[in-house]
């Protein structure tokens, strides 16, 4: 497939950027990430290389991969990133992907009337911080 700008920007690399806050494509591939990683004799990618996916519009192969599971969230990752990535807030958000994937928005209109006013007002703000 050529790579362009329309192939690479993909609705779900959209999406992963909106939820963890990261601009990928400002990762240079130096590898300080993965060099300073303790954990990727376990990972079956790189930290580097998820990023590099992630730039390339493959977000379906980094859903895909055990280093999401494995990645500790220590941030040595990001402390030695000269572009400030961080990556464990991109792991995260990988993570979410995969154990909340759909739309399962709540919208508070759906919600009936008679169900407001018995339910517990800290379950709603629960539901809400889940489902929105
Ligand atoms: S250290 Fe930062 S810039 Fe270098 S490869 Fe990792 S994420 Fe990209
Ligand atoms: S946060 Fe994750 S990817 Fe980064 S160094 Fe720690 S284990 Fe590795």
């Amino acid at each position: 497939m050529k790579l362009s700008r329309e192939v690479i920007a993909t609705e779900d690399k959209r999406k992963l950027q909106d939820i963890s806050g990261e601009e990928v494509l400002s990762c240079y591939q130096c590898g300080k990430c993965s060099a300073g990683c303790a954990m990727t004799e376990a990972m079956d990618l790189l930290p580097h290389q998820v990023i590099r996916l992630l730039q390339l519009g493959q977000v379906e192969e980094a859903l895909h991969s055990r280093t999401i599971w494995v990645c500790a969230s220590c941030l040595a990752c990001s402390a030695r990133c000269p572009r400030g990535m961080n990556l464990p807030n991109v792991m995260e958000s990988l993570r979410a992907q995969v154990l909340r994937p759909g739309d399962r928005s709540l919208n508070p209109a759906d919600i009936p009337y008679e169900l407001l006013e018995i339910i517990p007002e800290q379950a709603l703000v629960a539901a809400f911080r889940k489902y929105t």
